[in-house]
């Protein structure tokens, strides 16, 4: 059975008389585990089939099907990390990691203890008494997956995490995900704009189309990881997808 299934998902919007159709029609089905990449022109409606999981919106068509159970408009089964990271400034690492068990009401020296033991893996055993404030880029993506990390769903939604990141650190980041992904399994739904990102991190690419968004092809990157950048496979498959972006209207 699939982990996740997004099934004829339509949204418009109605805002000051202004009508913007933003889905036109989402269907796909992520396996369990998997680490699947939506990639498409800006506005087409990507970060909006997130809301509609996270149940912040509800669709106007379509399911949401989570292990084979609809989710329609229902919040709290996916652990979701938006585009711009929210670390509370007035929080340090620690108490703002541990935000999902304490939103939940779960107990918080439990929270703290998983936390304190996870945090060396994203490297931040040093820092669970710093403030964001003074943490570099890499660092507070970091710290804002480990949040969404400790939400302990096991389906995670990413939206362009990596995007005001300089280069080498994105490369960086982008390595460090799959080792925390290999360890820990998630399904992964992950929004980039960026080709090179979607064929070193996904098992399957689905290329939206311009607004209202649907899905205009889906592709499967099959090859092993770690995947090299100047393999000839990989270039073939960014070309190809480069194309295929294109193509919908970037
Ligand atoms: P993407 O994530 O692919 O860049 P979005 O999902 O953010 O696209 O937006 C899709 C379209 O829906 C855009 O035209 C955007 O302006 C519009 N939109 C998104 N949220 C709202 C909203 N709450 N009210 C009105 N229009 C919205």
């Amino acid at each position: 059975m699939a982990k996740l299934e997004l099934r004829h998902l339509r949204k418009t919007f109605h805002d000051n008389g202004r009508t913007t159709p933003a889905i036109a029609d989402v269907t796909l089905a992520a396996e369990p585990g998997e680490f699947i990449c939506l990639i498409g022109p800006s506005g087409s409606g990507k970060s909006t089939v997130f809301n509609m999981i996270t149940g912040l919106l509800h669709p106007d068509q379509g399911e949401i099907v989570l292990d084979g159970t609809v989710i329609n408009g229902q919040a709290g089964h996916v652990g979701y990390m938006p585009q711009r990271d929210l670390l509370l400034p007035w929080r340090s690492v620690l108490d703002n990691v541990i935000l999902g068990p304490e939103i939940a009401h779960k107990p918080l020296a439990a929270a703290r203890a998983r936390a304190r033991e996870l945090l060396p893996m994203f490297g931040l055993e040093a820092f669970a008494n710093a403030y964001p404030a003074t943490l570099s880029g890499g660092m507070r993506q970091r710290a804002a997956l480990l949040r969404t990390f400790l939400c302990e769903r096991d389906v995670i939604l990413l939206d362009e995490p990596f995007g005001a990141l300089d280069a080498l650190t994105r490369r960086d980041m982008q390595r460090w995900l799959l080792d925390v992904w290999t360890q820990f399994k998630p399904t992964i739904l992950f929004i980039t704009h960026d080709v090179q990102e979607a064929v070193t991190l996904g098992d399957r690419v689905f290329v939206f189309t311009a607004r209202p968004g649907q899905i205009k092809q889906e592709m499967r990157i099959d090859l092993p990881r770690p995947r090299r950048e100047s393999d000839e496979a990989f270039i073939r498959l960014q070309a190809a997808l480069l194309r295929a972006l294109e193509a919908s209207g970037q």
